[in-house]
């Protein structure tokens, strides 16, 4: 489909020559996996984000799972968290034996209710795992708050979120400096800026920082650079069970030069998250996305919530004869097989166990209508003025066919 010269698709990455240049260097040196090139990567990236330090991985899913691991997640300990976000979100608390506890969201934003959070926390609450969905910061300060006046520790997925700022006090902070204790990012393809696959955790705590760059490796007590460079013979130990979420140099060295195009795409999407809400006013009944007043998005997704009438399927398969991809809103996790209702609790479900009704029903509302009623436009900085006047063209004829 995507070879068709009028397809518009949903995403596309901005790769050029000095992406294949860069990658040039591990490939002449020999040394192709984390070293040099991911340890410049993770500098300036810590540089960029404002957090004093990042520590690059495999996936944004690996991140996600050592930032629970570290902060002592464990079998039967709950972590507060979104049912709608990708199903990565939520499968890094089980991988920590962890059971999820889904909010539902604020329905313009997307994101967690903040208003909800206070009464899902139990005796064995671990951590709050705040999604900034979409690339549209959550309300941090509100989630803070409830959770310093608990003492739970706060980690931010911020897969969709790098280059997304937010208002702090009267400062403009980016995502990742961190406001939490950790937060986590994700380069794969479909997100701002990619290294085919790969993740990064940032962090201003200097104590989970060692930790977390250990357990990436196994927890090995020497990293193979140190030991490669040392002209004494070194035996490494093992201290504690770890893993091999390990950035290869390749990645690092494409995540270098993606990162300097980070500002200029960012700008280029807000550009066209504008355009679109012009183009798209027209269309009564569309919800079009809107920053909250101490957010400025990244746009990594632009969702709009469709007319009441309109059915989303009908309406993604009319834009799809045009030659215009979209996709569903964002999943809801406690939808999934993989999800029954024994592996996860929600917010309203009654703590008193005498209390039979309403368990784990009705309460994911906002989140269900959310996957349900919303689509997601194409959005990419090659995108065109005149190719998203096609895409907003499409939908008022969907919808008002429809
Ligand atoms: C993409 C995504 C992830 C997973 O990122 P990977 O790098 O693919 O592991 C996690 N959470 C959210 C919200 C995402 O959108």
């Amino acid at each position: 489909m995507t070879g068709l010269p009028h397809h518009i698709p949903i995403a596309m990455p901005v790769l050029g020559a000095e992406e294949q240049q860069a990658i040039q260097r591990p490939l002449s040196s020999g040394w192709v996996t984390q070293g040099r090139e991911v340890a410049a990567f993770e500098e300036a990236f810590a540089k960029y984000v404002g957090a004093d330090h990042a520590c690059a991985v495999s996936s944004c899913t690996a991140a996600l799972h050592l930032a629970l691991h570290v902060l002592g997640v464990g079998p039967g300990d709950e972590v507060i968290t979104v049912s709608h976000s990708f199903i990565a979100t939520a499968n890094a608390i089980r991988y920590c034996g962890g059971r999820p506890v889904f909010v539902d969201i604020e329905p313009q934003t997307f994101n967690m209710d903040p208003g909800l959070v206070e009464a899902a926390i139990s005796s064995r609450t671990r951590a709050i795992l705040v999604v900034h969905q979409l690339g549209m910061p959550a309300d941090l300060a509100a989630i803070l708050k409830i959770a310093k006046s608990r003492g739970i520790p706060v980690v931010e997925d911020a897969a969709c979120a790098v280059g997304s700022e937010i208002l702090v006090g009267d400062r403009w902070q980016r995502i990742g400096v961190p406001l939490g204790e950790i937060a986590c990012f994700s380069f794969h393809p479909r997100k701002v800026i990619t290294t085919g696959d790969g993740g990064m955790l940032t962090t201003n705590n200097a104590a989970l920082y060692e930790r977390l760059v250990k357990l990436r490796q196994h927890a090995m007590d020497v990293n193979d650079r140190t030991r490669h460079q040392a002209n004494t013979v070194i035996f490494e130990r093992y201290p504690e069970l770890g893993f091999n979420y390990r950035m290869t140099d390749i990645q690092g060295a494409m995540g270098l030069e993606q990162l300097k195009r980070l500002p200029d795409i960012v700008a280029r999407r807000r550009q066209l998250a504008r355009n679109y809400s012009r183009e798209l006013a027209s269309i009564s009944g569309l919800m079009v996305p809107q920053e909250p007043t101490w957010a400025r998005s990244n746009w990594q997704s632009y969702c709009v919530r469709l007319p009441a009438h309109a059915k989303q399927k009908t309406v993604m398969q009319s834009m799809l004869d045009e030659g215009i991809a979209t996709r569903r809103g964002v999943m809801c996790i406690h939808r999934e097989a993989s999800y029954p209702a024994e592996l996860w609790r929600s917010v309203e479900q009654s703590s008193n166990p005498a209390d039979t009704t309403d368990q784990n029903q009705k309460p994911l509302g906002e989140s269900e209508a959310a996957q349900d009623h919303c689509i997601l436009l194409p959005l990419y900085p090659q995108l065109t003025l005149e190719q998203q006047q096609r895409v907003a063209q499409a939908l008022y004829r969907a919808v008002s066919i429809n």
